[in-house]
């Protein structure tokens, strides 16, 4: 092919520039694993401002005596991203992957930082559930400026990267691998870390809705989810509760108590051996009944109060089952009790949706039990002497204590009850020596002697006033760590959770008039107290004490059954 030269030379001299750059812009092949790893990394720092602010705020307020811990709550997320980054390491997959989340960490980034917003399920459904309007209003060149910046160009680099990706069989091996060491790695610091990160991540829950894209992916998923979802249908439970023939010639009402605690750990109880005198009042108590080896079914509030009242067992029991069939409460309406619940904590968790329910938590001015922030638990038996004198029905009343919740422990108790001490006074548990804090604890656990001791005064003087045989029942949803294992707080999954956040207590108190109707064995009970239970039997023995007949009783797993005199004959 003939070319003149001189053309040829000058098409290149035009090209010339371009050629120069482009060596510039050639990329140097990387692992995928590493590209994974770094995008980890991009992703905890550069997008996530809005995060840290507030994790340095809970931990604190940034100072360098805290920067260990930044580091390592860094390359903890880093490496859980990592982690998930990985499920996606694949050609092909990867890079629409990266590029979608770096979009959609660019938007969610520019969101809470320019509005101050997090972003949770109902965010999202805001931002979905827009008109094009109101989008438009809200687009403007800051907004521009940051997608380009975080959103495009790590994209480019990303498009243009060559990535090395291993066999598939390797693949198989190396990223389960990748996995489960970046996990064990961060599960280790998160361990080291525990003292001052559980604390903070609870106090400051709405952390998690600033951590950017998980928040987004959260948020995505429980709007589809709460869009799939179907209006549950409620299955009635025990339609064909009834009195049981026990109930037969009643002359008084019955008012049966269930008090259920709140981070009330059992070993903490000197009803069950502590050290320290916790329990002044309730180990006077006449006839009180103490068990002391009993299991929660989980380690937090919102699994362990729906699985309770559920009529699942622990092994049995699901979130989506319990709110799709009725529950104890339930039943007992259908046998014809009146049921109340008095809730001085965060609500009953979808147990008492069909009773009458009154939050006595938010403080109201001049009231002898709130400070402005909360109310202390003896609020919850104002008024109750009267409700019970002009009850028509037999009624049972559920107190729902806030008890021992922390990390605030020194806030649940009024000042005059502080008998353990000094006590730890702040939120930031690693400001505290461990003696501290559990000082506090103690404080909150002989509050809730006093509480309850206050509770079965106030039934005996109703069963002496107002002609009612009463009886009362209390049990905590699970228990807490305080330091063992260098673990804090609750909520640690069931399987590797410690004894001191399922080891909970339980007690029963049983008026004379109360036996005698339900033929109960005092004695009988008594020599159950150090037998193993769990939160599996409250169901059952609930319905058992009461003598209600039903098809979904199983005396098995009522701690009455035995004790009942005309089954012992
Ligand atoms: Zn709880």
């Amino acid at each position: 092919m003939n070319v003149h030269p001189n053309l040829t030379l000058s098409h290149r001299s035009r090209l010339s520039p371009f050629l120069r750059i482009k060596p510039l812009l050639r990329l140097p092949r990387v692992h995928v694993q590493q590209l994974s790893l770094a995008a980890a990394a991009f992703l905890v720092l550069v997008y996530n401002f809005s995060f840290w602010r507030t994790f340095f705020a809970a931990t604190g307020g940034a100072q360098l005596a805290n920067v260990p811990l930044y580091i390592a709550a860094f390359i903890l997320l880093a490496l859980t991203f990592n982690a998930f980054l990985t499920l996606f390491s694949f050609r092909y997959v990867i890079k629409p992957v990266l590029i979608v989340l770096f979009f959609v960490s660019a938007f969610s980034s520019y969101f809470m930082n320019r509005y101050g917003i997090a972003i949770d399920a109902s965010m999202m459904q805001n931002v979905i559930e827009t008109d094009v309007r109101e989008a438009t209003e809200l687009l403007n060149w800051n907004m521009v400026l940051t997608v380009t910046l975080l959103g495009v160009l790590p994209s480019l680099l990303v498009c243009r990267l060559k990535l090395e990706f291993p066999t598939w069989r390797r693949a198989l091996l190396l990223n389960p691998a990748v996995i489960v060491v970046s996990l064990l790695v961060a599960g280790m610091l998160v361990m080291v870390f525990f003292k001052t990160l559980a604390p903070a991540v609870r106090e400051y829950r709405q952390m998690r809705f600033l951590l950017t894209p998980t928040n987004v992916i959260q948020a995505g998923n429980s709007y589809v989810k709460h869009k799939l979802a179907r209006a549950t249908v409620i299955a009635p439970l025990g339609s064909d509760a009834m009195k049981g023939t026990l109930w037969a010639g009643q002359k008084r009402r019955t008012v049966t108590i269930l008090v259920v605690g709140e981070t009330a750990r059992a070993m903490n109880f000197s009803l069950n051996g502590y050290q320290r005198d916790t329990n002044p009042r309730l180990s006077r108590e006449a006839g009180l009944l103490n068990f002391s080896q009993v299991q929660s079914c989980g380690t937090a509030t919102a699994i362990s109060v729906p699985c309770v009242f559920s009529g699942f067992d622990r092994v049995d029991y699901s979130e989506e089952k319990a709110k799709a069939q009725e529950g104890l409460l339930d039943v007992l309406s259908h046998a014809g009790l009146q049921v109340l619940w008095r809730d001085n904590n965060s609500g009953c968790k979808g147990v008492c949706d069909r009773v009458a329910y009154e939050d006595m938590s938010q403080p109201k001015a001049g009231d002898p039990f709130c400070n402005d922030e909360e109310c202390y638990d003896e609020r919850m038996l104002q008024g109750l002497p009267e409700i019970i004198r002009n009850a028509k029905r037999d009624l049972v009343i559920v107190l729902h204590q806030k008890g021992s919740h922390g990390p605030a422990y020194w806030k649940r108790y009024p000042a005059a009850f502080q008998r353990f001490g000094p006590v730890c006074t702040s939120n930031e548990l690693e400001k505290c020596s461990r003696e501290s804090i559990v000082a506090a604890y103690d404080n909150t656990i002989a509050y809730t002697d006093y509480f309850l001791s206050k509770t079965i005064d106030l039934l005996r003087a109703a069963g002496a006033a107002d002609n009612v045989d009463t009886a009362f029942m209390y049990f905590s949803d699970h228990g807490e760590s305080l330091g063992e294992k260098n673990m804090y707080l609750h909520g640690a999954p069931y399987f590797i959770s410690p004894e001191e956040q399922r080891h909970v207590p339980f007690m029963l108190w049983l008026d004379e008039g109360y036996r005698d109707r339900f033929s109960l064995d005092q004695r009988c009970l008594e020599a159950r107290r150090g037998q193993e239970f769990s939160h599996d039997n409250v169901f059952h023995s609930f319905l058992g004490m009461l003598n209600i007949s039903t098809a979904v009783y199983n005396p098995q797993l009522d701690i009455f059954h035995a004790c009942t005199l005309a089954n012992q004959s």
